[in-house]
């Protein structure tokens, strides 16, 4: 077992992917995360670069992280200028890290056509520059950039470079593998040769471009590798940098290296959503490890497995790394995640309950009309209760009239809906409201019209609409599913609604939202004090 080093680098090369942009309060909250789930050193940025990143080194040392090092990073000197009047060293230096990383050229093409200096003078900006740095920081890391391409050119020279950044006082040789273009085998030979050159440390920095950064990493820590660099869910230039949300369970969970504790290891999925979410990025629900889809089942006999023991389709306890089991509910699903399902929700049932076999018939009746319950768990397990006889409505629709109007093409259109219910003391409401669109305007008619019944329905929010047109149909004929994601104080719960008519399935998400927030009020009601909420319960009825 070694003491893996784990490095991140989210906030600089994790910003250099496309699409992918921090403010500084991102930046700082990035950071807290990772020295919550146990990340040694986070880069956080080039100083000089952008004042952005500036700021972020001032910022950060108000932040009291309990054990990263905050590194700054940058390059090594301009060939022509000593490394005291270097303007680059300079800043970096102004950022008052305990740690610096520089990275210089070690691949003699880069050497010839990028820098236009001879060897020797590169070799003279390594030693130089790290020397500098290493009398006024704590700590210098020296990322040798392009290292496994300048292995395969001239093997000699990129290993001189790494003994002039060694012999300098570099703390840790990092070998790069820019282009993300190696196969492990090369990693391997390369961390094999400069092992020779008498550095103190080595560590590695891999591109996915092969899809390979993870792989590559492991391979590199195989051949003694003691730091590896990544970013969270491999954001990074081009196709990423290694993904730490897998390197990180790799290691740890698979190879028995020490990374993090165990405790830190199971903050790994909130931190990888928390990053997505600062990023803007939907989560990639097929991540390894993390991701949403990493421990679901679908299929109906291995959900019956798992039921059993997990182990029989879970490689790992999916809580190690902070997510969890997911049974879906679709035509692939048996009894088994019927019964798994109703479990969740408070029902005892076994396989052999009729009521189970009724659910499913129900459920592959609904999925054939391209109903779906993958994120509308809410409608799922009304129909669950409702297939179980139990009375779960509490009005009843009589009409409803939707009308846009657009009087001039400079205008915007006007909705006006109008609701006629029936309220749980049979009670009719008739009620009329505009909104911004038929949907807006059918939602504030229809609370209108419910709120004297049920004041709780203030605190609900509409907070996602997503309308999906399924094939089959031909262009307008087509039928459109409607997802809706509604939520309160206590949490948030996602409906559907299947229709060849849009306003339709609106109003069927609509209303089932509606019906779980008021079930999931009275259920939380009568957890909270069951003797009166049976009471309570009996007197609406
Ligand atoms: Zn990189």
């Amino acid at each position: 077992m070694t003491r893996i080093h784990l490095y991140d680098t989210t906030l600089r090369d994790g910003t250099q992917a496309e699409d992918v942009a921090f403010t500084l309060e991102d930046k700082l909250r990035v950071a807290q995360q990772l020295d919550d789930c146990g990340i040694r050193y986070i880069e956080g940025g080039w100083p000089g670069s952008n004042p952005r990143d500036e700021e972020f080194f001032v910022a950060v040392r108000k932040l009291k992280l309990k054990r990263a090092r905050v590194a700054a990073f940058g390059s090594t000197r301009r060939a022509n200028v000593t490394a005291a009047d270097d303007l680059n060293l300079r800043q970096l230096l102004k950022a008052e890290t305990p740690v610096v990383t520089i990275v210089g050229k070690t691949w003699d093409l880069h050497v010839r056509d990028d820098l236009r200096i001879s060897k020797q003078a590169n070799l003279d900006v390594i030693a130089d520059s790290v020397a500098y740095l290493k009398q006024r920081v704590d700590e210098v890391i020296f990322d040798a950039e392009h290292f496994f391409d300048g292995f395969r050119a001239d093997n000699e020279y990129t290993l001189a470079c790494l003994k002039a950044a060694a012999d300098a006082g570099a703390d840790v040789l990092v070998l790069c593998d820019t282009r993300g273009g190696s196969m492990p085998q090369q990693i391997r030979d390369g961390l094999q040769a400069a092992a020779g050159v008498g550095a103190k440390a080595f560590g590695i920095h891999c591109h996915n471009d092969c899809e390979l950064a993870v792989a590559n990493s492991l391979a590199a820590v195989e051949a003694g590798a003691t730091q590896v660099q990544g970013t969270i869910n491999g954001f990074g230039e081009r196709c990423g940098n290694a993904n730490l949300c897998s390197v990180i369970p790799n290691l740890q969970l698979k190879l028995g290296h020490e990374c993090v504790s165990a405790e830190e290891l199971k903050k790994l999925a909130a931190v990888s959503r928390i990053v997505y979410e600062l990023a803007n990025i939907e989560p990639y629900k097929r991540q390894a490890y993390v991701g949403d889809s990493a421990f679901a089942h679908k299929g109906g006999l291995h959900v019956a497995a798992v039921q059993k023991n997990s182990e029989t389709y879970e490689h790992i306890t999916p809580e190690a790394v902070g997510n969890r089991q997911r049974v879906l509910v679709s035509d692939l699903s048996g009894r088994s995640s019927v019964v798994y399902k109703a479990k969740q929700f408070g029902l005892d049932l076994d396989t052999a309950d009729p009521a189970v076999k009724t659910v499913l018939d129900k459920v592959k009746q609904l999925e054939n009309a391209g109903f779906q319950y993958e994120g509308a768990e809410a409608s799922f397990e009304l129909l669950m209760h409702e297939a179980l006889h139990e009375k779960v409505r509490h009005f009843r629709l009589m009409a409803f009239r939707v009308s846009d109007e657009k009087n001039n093409e400079s205008e915007a259109p006007l909705s006006e809906a109008t609701v006629m219910i029936e309220g749980p003391d049979g009670r009719v409401e008739h009620t009329v409201a505009q909104g911004n669109g038929p949907l807006n305007a059918l939602d504030r008619a229809l609370r209108k019209a419910l709120t004297p019944f049920f004041p709780q329905l203030e605190a609900m929010e509409l907070l996602d609409y997503k309308v999906r047109v399924l094939g089959g149909g031909e262009g307008t004929e087509a039928t459109v599913r409607v997802l809706i994601e509604s939520g309160d104080k206590s949490g948030k719960w996602g409906t559907v609604g299947v229709s060849p008519n849009v306003i339709e399935a609106s109003w069927q998400a609509l209303v089932d939202s509606i019906e779980y927030k008021l079930y999931k009020d009275e259920k939380e009601a009568s957890k909270a004090a069951p003797a009166e909420a049976g009471a309570s319960l009996q007197a609406k009825t």
